[in-house]
């Protein structure tokens, strides 16, 4: 590598089907930047090797998948987002040492500001189905933009309590069937794996959301899931997992090749060429 052509990756297992490739590497040839960016399938055995020799490997930095994110954040320094969430998504060397953040919870919100201006005037509550890694970022996201009332519902309720040790009195664990706490939700978000190609559908009667509520999934593969598109059936604004997908990857590349891109009808059409080719052979990952 020298100074002008600089190389990131993504790190996971399996990394096959990581968008992320295509997105990085759309946006240095639209901005004329000598750079790369490739796919490292790393064991978990392999990790904390390859994330402590990136620079040796000739890399500026990696994002970060499954199943590496709570170790990338253990090996590195992350910043406070990351530190919050748990989980680190993105990497980059600063004077030398491995800073960390996570860059789902801006890839959300952004992704929300884009398709529904002005979700959060007003709002006071929001559900969130989903308890994990993903559903971390969308809540620690909620808080820091003034939702002040935080349902979580999650099939292992254990894990919605820990959303409450984590995040404080703001989230509320409530129990999967409790339809009642969709009545007054401003926003509700899939952030369980539930309608993604292969798994089951998410069970939830868009008719019990009111009128104003905002829809957010997560779920890219499918584009539109059953939920977001009985979500549209009714008239709900929404917003979608790829549009989530494009905007997490902004900062990242910002980090690595000294640009903040943009996200573009013509990325947006780049992938959803690409999931539409494959969208029958596999589940989605980042
Ligand atoms: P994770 O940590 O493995 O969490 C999975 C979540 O799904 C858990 O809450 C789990 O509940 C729930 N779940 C799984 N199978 C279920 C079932 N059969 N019934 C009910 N709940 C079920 O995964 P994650 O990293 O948070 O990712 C969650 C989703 O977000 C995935 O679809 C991922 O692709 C997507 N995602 C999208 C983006 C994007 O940019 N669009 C970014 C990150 C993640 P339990 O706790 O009970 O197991």
């Amino acid at each position: 590598m020298n100074a002008r052509h600089r190389a990131a990756c993504v790190l996971g297992w399996p990394v096959a089907h990581s968008r992320s490739p295509l997105i990085h590497n759309y946006w240095l040839k639209r901005y004329g930047i000598a750079g790369e960016y490739r796919r490292e399938a790393v064991l978990p055995e392999q990790f904390a090797d390859f994330a402590s020799s990136l620079a040796a490997r000739g890399y500026v930095g990696a994002n970060v998948t499954v199943p590496h994110k709570e170790a990338a954040l253990k090996l590195s320094q992350p910043d406070e987002r990351a530190r919050a969430v748990g989980a680190a998504n993105t990497l980059w060397l600063e004077a030398g040492a491995l800073r960390s953040t996570n860059t789902d919870i801006e890839g959300f919100l952004d992704n929300l500001d884009a398709c529904a201006p002005q979700w959060d005037r007003g709002v006071a509550k929001a559900v969130v189905l989903g308890a994990g890694g993903a559903a971390r970022a969308v809540v620690y996201g909620l808080i820091g933009r003034g939702v002040a009332h935080i349902t979580v519902v999650n099939r292992t309720h254990s894990r919605a309590e820990n959303l409450r040790e984590r995040f404080g009195k703001a989230v509320h664990p409530a129990d999967w069937r409790d339809e009642a706490v969709f009545a007054d939700a401003g926003v509700v978000v899939n952030a369980t794996t539930l309608g993604m190609a292969g798994q089951p559908e998410l069970a939830l009667d868009v008719r019990t959301l009111p009128g104003h509520a905002v829809v957010a999934d997560l779920v890219y593969v499918p584009l539109v899931t059953p939920f977001l598109r009985a979500a549209r059936g009714r008239g709900l604004r929404t917003a979608d997992g790829l549009g989530m997908l494009m905007y997490q990857a902004v900062r990242g590349f910002a980090l690595w090749f000294g640009k903040e891109p943009e996200v573009t009808a013509e990325l947006r059409t780049l992938l959803e060429a690409d999931l539409g080719a494959s969208a029958d052979q596999e589940g989605g990952i980042t």
